[in-house]
């Protein structure tokens, strides 16, 4: 059987399933008999959910959405048409057609 420390080091590829399968099922024989490692598992699933699901996002403030297309637009004075959004969701680049 792996330890704690060996299985805690493979916890978030397990969730992400990046994991082969001889991987998985090391991480699966360890959480079924330790309480810990299965805690941190289902943390980091409900994580993963919160983080899916948008519930951590957050809409920036307009003044710093501004000043963040402001400082963009000055670093990137050839490219005008250079935006930059965030707000409801991660950042993206968003470059004209
Ligand atoms: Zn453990």
């Amino acid at each position: 059987m792996t330890t704690c420390k060996e299985t805690k080091g493979f916890l978030n590829a397990y969730v992400d399933g990046e994991l082969d399968s001889a991987g998985s099922l090391a991480v699966e024989t360890h959480i079924r008999a330790c309480a810990s490692c299965l805690s941190d598992v289902e943390n980091l699933h409900a994580l993963a959910s919160a983080i899916e699901n948008g519930s951590l996002r957050f809409k920036a403030p307009a003044r710093l959405t501004r000043n963040v297309q402001g400082a963009i637009r000055a670093a990137n004075p050839l490219r005008p048409g250079v935006q930059f959004s965030i707000g409801a969701g991660p950042a993206f680049w968003h470059q004209p057609f």
